[in-house]
């Protein structure tokens, strides 16, 4: 699934595309359902004959803007973008397609379907509840303290929430609490000054790699992440614990274990882990 670094990446290859001031001519909706509040017809005419303004990301949302409207778009599983010429055939897991002004085509892809889009003239209606972004100046220790603030939820669930830190999913979560050295099920109210301090600076530390690394790319298969050109990310080669279990731990060689935690495969340490109790 998709999170903060390979989002970014993304966003960062539609903008060097050079799909900034291109006219949306029209839209094709190959699955209805990819769009999560209009239906086909409404989106298509809609959309049409919007200049796309910018090109950002908002958490794990892509935020295209236009000129009366701003399409979200959530990739969930397997969501993706490409670019193409305009007699490109549709692919068998293609959902949108979207006719640019200078002869191209962006394609929308999507294999499991869980993916959606939003056309609105409100973004904020649907952004309002997304937590701080971790990369961005207001991340500062301080500001994660308060959002730390009187929670009782444990770390990993807790940093899975999309309203407290935005864009980190199981993977980097798992990365950051391994660098922190964090147990994945302590609660953040247990967590020392010294541990969020820690685990503030491994969240930027891990979400940075990723971006650097062009995001992570699990498998081979066309279901998993790879980049708007068609690049596989890297950074699955620098995972110290995502995946890593039976394997043993880059800092002391004890093995890798596997629980759940809030249904979630989770993946630690148990030394550097270690599930101390604090008052
Ligand atoms: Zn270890």
């Amino acid at each position: 699934m998709p999170e903060l670094p390979e989002v970014e990446t993304i966003v960062r290859e539609m903008r060097q595309a050079g799909l900034l001031g291109l006219k949306i001519e029209r839209a094709i909706i190959l699955w209805e359902r990819s769009i999560a509040n209009l239906s086909s017809s409404d989106f298509c005419q809609q959309i049409a004959n919007q200049t796309i303004h910018d090109i950002s990301r908002r958490g794990k949302f892509i935020v295209l803007s236009l000129t009366n409207h701003t399409v979200l778009v959530h990739l969930r599983m397997t969501g993706k973008f490409l670019i193409d010429t305009e007699g490109a055939l549709p692919s068998s897991h293609e959902r949108i397609r979207l006719y640019l002004s200078d002869g191209r085509i962006l394609r929308y892809e999507d294999q499991r379907k869980f993916g959606k889009w939003y056309l609105t003239e409100d973004p904020q209606k649907i952004l309002e509840k997304i937590g701080i972004e971790p990369l961005s100046i207001n991340f500062t220790l301080n500001a994660f303290k308060g959002v730390l603030k009187g929670k009782k939820k444990q770390i990993k669930p807790f940093l899975l929430d999309q309203q407290f830190v935005a864009g980190i999913g199981n993977i980097y979560v798992d990365e950051a609490l391994w660098m922190a050295k964090i147990h994945p099920l302590r609660s953040v109210e247990s967590l020392t000054a010294k541990e969020v301090q820690s685990l503030h600076k491994a969240i930027i530390f891990v979400l940075k790699k990723g971006v650097d690394n062009i995001g992570t790319s699990l498998g081979t298969s066309r279901a998993n992440y790879y980049s708007v050109s068609g690049r596989r990310g890297s950074n699955q080669e620098s995972l110290n614990v995502f995946r890593c279990d039976g394997l043993p731990c880059a800092r002391c060689h004890t093995i890798i274990e596997k629980i759940v935690v809030g249904q979630r495969g989770t993946h630690f340490c148990p030394k550097c882990q270690l599930c101390r109790v604090y008052k």
